[in-house]
């Protein structure tokens, strides 16, 4: 019987994850198929429901429902329960598992397609979502001595940077979006390193497709300028800070790092990971 896996998320069109996960499906020529659950808000407990179906292997969460979909779960991961954000559910002997792959996708990008490593980095991180926990608990994991977190609602970035204090055991600042509040932190004499984008602001077929979460002027040239949006490629923010000479980063290899986590959960199997790469650049390019 074909069994599936997909995605819960809303809106969806900008997904890239059904094409590299089926062509990973296909590639071992399981009889799985990647399903796309377009799910509006107030569904997401009858959608959760209708997928304890034993055809169900699991599925991926993405925005918006990374954070509220954990009260639904049987059981979370330990380092999804720190991070408060779940992006992968394995559903076994019907019980659904949540789990964060999105932490180890982020490092094994920063280091195989970003050169650097976060030991002792000092690293400013735009949002306080669910990805902005994600990356916030990797760099403190993996070592970066310093994180500035900006969020335009920034009660929301002070619950984040508070979590994160206790993980890092060092004071964490939690500012808005505002060019003055940002500024400060962009012009001391230690720089910063890594600049991150963890807001949707950027998303293709989204009505902030040509927005930046931080103005040109303010992006520091020396650092890496990492997007977690991935479609388009190249976002506003890429494109700005290219032209500023920043390195970056965008986010295609973080996506395809923790979905390759994902299929080995759901599979047990080693992920073709040059096979997801490959789909994902051709549907994208
Ligand atoms: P989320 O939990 O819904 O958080 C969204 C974030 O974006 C919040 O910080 C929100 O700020 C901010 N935001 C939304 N609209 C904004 C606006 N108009 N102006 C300023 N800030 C705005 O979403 P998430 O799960 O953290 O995902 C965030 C982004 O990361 C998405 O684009 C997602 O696709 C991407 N992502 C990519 C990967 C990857 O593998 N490359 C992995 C995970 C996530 P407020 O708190 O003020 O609402």
């Amino acid at each position: 019987m074909t069994k599936l896996t997909g995605i819960l998320g809303f809106p969806l069109s900008h997904s890239v994850s059904p094409i590299f996960q089926q062509a990973a499906m296909d590639y071992y020529g399981l009889d799985v198929r990647y399903m796309v659950w377009d799910t509006p808000p107030e569904s997401l407990g009858d959608q959760i429901r209708k997928l304890r179906s034993r055809d169900v292997l699991g599925f991926n969460v993405t925005v918006p429902f990374k954070q509220v979909v954990i009260p639904y779960l049987d059981e979370v991961s330990p380092e999804a329960a720190v991070i408060g954000a779940v992006n992968t559910v394995v559903i076994k002997s019907d019980r659904m598992i949540g789990y964060n792959t999105d932490q180890t996708g982020f490092i094994k990008a920063l280091r195989e397609h970003g050169g650097m490593d976060p030991q002792g980095k000092r690293a400013l991180l735009l949002g306080a979502g669910g990805a902005a926990s994600a990356v916030g608990y990797a760099l403190i994991q993996n070592g970066a001595s310093f994180l500035v977190i900006a969020n335009r609602t920034i009660e929301r970035a002070h619950r984040l940077a508070l979590e994160l204090e206790l993980l890092s055991g060092y004071s964490i600042p939690a500012v808005s979006l505002n060019k003055e509040d940002l500024s400060w932190y962009l012009n001391q004499e230690e720089p910063i390193d890594l600049l991150v984008n963890c807001t949707t602001l950027g998303m293709s077929h989204s009505s902030e497709m040509h927005n930046e979460p931080i103005g040109r002027g303010l992006i520091p040239g020396s650092a890496l300028i990492c997007d977690l949006v991935y479609n388009p490629l190249e976002t506003p923010l890429l494109h700005s800070a290219r032209e500023v000479g920043a390195r970056t980063l965008c986010g295609l290899p973080m996506l395809i790092y923790q979905g390759a986590s994902a299929f080995r959960l759901w599979t047990g199997l080693e992920p073709p990971v040059e096979i997801m790469f490959k789909a994902a650049y051709s549907h994208l390019e």
